[in-house]
């Protein structure tokens, strides 16, 4: 039998004085699984790393939220495993005794859902397009992962959404409202967002990233500024990104800079005739600043530019 993970220690942290969260990401070492109170009946649960599954991480990469009310527990995105979901209600149990009533996935990679089975019973909410692709390719999730990993997060089961949301919805959940906000393409093509209005708390998965660069690989940049754009209107007071520390709302401003000054730089060089590692030099040292926000701007960078530059590509033929 597989020892279960390390990642059960639990500790509530809270808000400091200044509202956010100025320190530097947590050590890759440490990887006790603590909920961080973000508002009085929001908490988040925030991995320190900040890289794909991996032994050395206990394939626990990506960040979780839960939100008590008085008729039971929400989670937002239930980790890429069912033994992080499993470590993630030990973790709820530690604040709160009401069960999980419902369950939002962010989007379709497994590193978000493949949790869902350790919440049995709980109404599985998220978009047409991610339900389908759990179905499709939630066997592949569970294969990629249990490699990446080294067969440490043991085995999951494919548990797809019990409930679709295709349009922007307001939803009650116990004396909790929420609005589910949908990307129709961003980080993918069926994200779903959490904004919960009295509480000016948006959980953004993996449209909005804090000190992270963002994964485009399946994304759409058009849609993806566009939706951020909407999202600053909102004027969040603390945003749960999918990866890295909890933040502001400044940071959604920022990543849509990031996206608007790199598609400018591609698309210049694109008319020039000039391939995508030709402007990558360019990208670097324009965007120098983002290497300090974004831990991992160096590994991330050049093929950022690569998906900026086939969707630019793409537009020029339309
Ligand atoms: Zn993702």
């Amino acid at each position: 039998m597989r020892q279960p993970l390390n990642v059960l220690a639990v500790t509530v942290l809270s808000l400091n004085a200044a509202g956010v969260f100025a320190a530097a990401p947590a050590k890759v070492t440490d990887y006790a699984m603590k909920a961080q109170k973000v508002a009085p009946n929001v908490y988040a649960v925030i991995t320190p790393a900040r890289d794909f599954p991996s032994a050395a991480n206990k394939g626990w990469n990506s960040n979780s939220a839960f939100v008590v009310t008085k008729d039971g527990v929400l989670v937002f995105d239930t980790g890429a495993s069912e033994t992080i979901g499993k470590a993630l209600r030990q973790v709820m149990a530690k604040t709160t005794d009401k069960p999980v009533r419902w369950v939002v996935n962010s989007h379709g990679h497994g590193d978000h859902w493949l949790g869902n089975n350790a919440f049995a019973g709980a109404e599985i909410i998220s978009s047409t397009h991610v339900r389908t692709h759990v179905t499709q390719e939630g066997a592949s999730w569970v294969g990629r992962f249990t490699t990446m990993t080294g067969g440490i997060t043991g085995e999951s089961r494919v548990v797809a959404p019990t409930r679709v949301v295709d349009a922007r919805t307001t939803m009650q959940f116990g004396e909790v409202r929420a609005e589910l906000l949908l990307s129709n393409g961003g980080h993918t093509a069926g994200d779903v967002v959490l904004w919960l209005p009295e509480e000016r708390v948006l959980l953004g998965g993996d449209v909005v990233y804090s000190d992270s660069a963002p994964g485009t690989f399946d994304g759409n940049i058009p849609s993806w500024i566009a939706f951020l754009k909407e999202l600053e209107k909102l004027k969040p007071k603390v945003v749960v990104p999918g990866h890295g520390r909890v933040a502001d709302g400044a940071v959604i401003t920022r990543q849509r800079e990031f996206f608007e000054q790199i598609w400018a730089i591609v698309q210049a060089g694109h008319e020039k005739g000039k391939l995508d590692h030709e402007i990558l030099p360019e990208v670097r040292q324009k965007l120098a600043k983002y290497k300090k926000l974004y831990v991992n701007f160096d590994d991330r960078i050049g093929r950022t530019v690569s998906d900026f530059y086939q969707q630019v590509e793409a537009s020029a033929f339309k």
